[in-house]
């Protein structure tokens, strides 16, 4: 049988805007060749008697200790110069091998990114990685972004060469992994209800997850009926009013919350204090540091703030910036959410709930990361000083730096494995993985 692609909207008309990026990602990051495109990349440069041959071999290295365990995808790394870029990365911002040799024997990293090719059963889906800021841009303010369309794979680089970052056969003979696709479905149906406020779609997926729990996970039996019944109430319209109406009366004094938040902050910029995600948060807490000695006295260089008054300074922050631009800022993060869910799959964890608890947890540093943002703070009370109406330059502006934070957050946290799993570990030994903590996250 066939295979269908299935893409977002903006997926096909994607297109890498190479000396005209902000931030280009052919810099400071480790870029491997398998051994088919090496070979390609190294055969093709010698027929052509390329100048490149000399430079190929200088800078991309073949890796002695793989080759002893005989792995074939990471064959040959890239070495970078000593700032970080690559070095076949032109003036002009495009990339010397794609420009003498085409896209056909680049690494796939190179040749594929941003896109992410995910397999289930005969459905290829792509969807797009955020940590490039023109993806971004596509993704959070393009139309009709919330669901895939059906699309020819010659909308791809290569369309009969692609790397797949995950693949499922089905049936897959495991209960959890069979029904991957409905679970996920209603995920993504709870994530873009736009009748209802984005907190209480993300408690939907919350509570949905936590209900599944007791039965649908990686080492459950197979319990149809039970899984049946959960995703046939998943419809049921009177629940969801139950549920929206109690997150609306919800109100947590405890800023629970915003303290795991600048922990992980924190942890971040003592780990990784040059990157620019690092100076963003700097500016965030040196911001409020110096609003709260103006305002309580309390001292703003501490190296944590305190709690509760971090807590009800962001929330001022948060009220003032809704009252401009909420209905956008629901639009964009309803559709990081839903680029998450097809992006990655919750099956790469072993339960649902760990998956959408950190989901949830991620977008509070997000949603922190925005709203506390001084420049988005400050263009937002310039405009109620005039008059409260939002120019098109302003919309423009405000956007920019929602791109600008969303892209940065997406390098440093959400493809950070490594970095996630600290959090992950931190969070559970605070026990602070339960379904009672994913309401203050969602609530933030
Ligand atoms: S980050 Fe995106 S737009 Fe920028 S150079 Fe990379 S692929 Fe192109």
């Amino acid at each position: 049988m066939g295979l269908t692609f299935k893409s977002f909207n903006y997926l096909p008309g994607f297109s890498c805007l190479g000396g005209d990026c902000e931030d280009t990602c052919c810099k400071d990051w480790d870029i491997w060749f398998d051994q088919s495109h090496y070979q390609l990349l190294a055969d093709t440069a010698e027929q052509k008697g390329s100048e490149l041959t000399k430079k190929i071999n200088t800078h991309i290295l073949i890796d002695n200790s793989n080759q002893e365990t005989g792995s074939e995808l990471r064959y040959a790394r890239l070495k970078l110069e000593k700032d970080g870029s690559c070095p076949f990365l032109l003036n002009d911002g495009w990339c010397e091998l794609h420009r003498e040799f085409g896209e056909q024997p680049l690494s796939n990293v190179c040749a594929y990114f941003p896109r992410v090719l995910s397999r289930q059963g005969n459905t290829i889906e792509l969807s797009g990685a955020l940590s490039c800021p023109e993806m971004v841009r596509q993704c959070l303010f393009g139309e009709n972004n919330v669901e895939l369309i059906e699309v020819k794979s010659s909308i791809l680089p290569r369309p009969d060469d692609y790397p797949l970052t995950r693949e499922l056969n089905l049936p897959a003979d495991n209960f959890y992994y069979d029904n991957f696709v409905d679970v996920r479905d209603v995920l993504i149906k709870f994530a873009g209800l736009e009748g209802f406020p984005l907190i209480s779609r993300l408690y939907f997926m919350a509570s949905f997850a936590n209900r599944l729990g007791l039965f649908y996970h990686l080492e459950a039996e197979t319990a149809d009926n039970l899984l049946a019944n959960e995703l046939k109430q998943a419809s049921s319209l009177s629940m969801l009013e139950r549920m929206d109406d109690y997150v609306s009366k919800f109100d947590s004094t405890e800023p629970v919350a915003i303290i795991v938040v600048q922990a992980v902050l924190q942890l971040r910029m003592q780990q990784f204090s040059h990157e620019k995600y690092s100076q963003v948060i700097k500016r965030i807490f040196s911001h409020y540091g110096e609003l709260m000695t103006k305002q309580s006295q309390v001292p703003g260089k501490e190296e944590v703030l305190p709690a509760e008054e971090l807590w009800q300074q962001f929330t001022r922050q948060r009220v003032s910036i809704d009252e401009l631009f909420s209905e956008e800022l629901e639009n964009c993060f309803s559709r990081y959410i839903i680029n998450c869910l097809y992006r990655e799959w919750f099956i790469t964890m072993p339960d649902l709930f760990t998956y959408v608890h950190m989901l949830i947890i991620r977008l509070a540093i997000l949603r922190f990361l925005v709203y506390s943002h001084p420049d988005i703070y400050q263009l937002a009370q310039e405009i109620k000083h005039r008059d409260g109406s939002v120019k098109e330059d302003e919309k423009k502006l405000f956007r920019n730096y929602l791109v600008d934070v969303v892209y940065k957050n997406s390098r440093a946290i959400d493809h950070n494995t490594a970095f996630l799993q600290v959090v992950y570990d931190a969070i559970h030994e605070q026990q602070m993985m339960t379904f009672e903590y994913s309401l203050p996250f969602i609530k933030f």
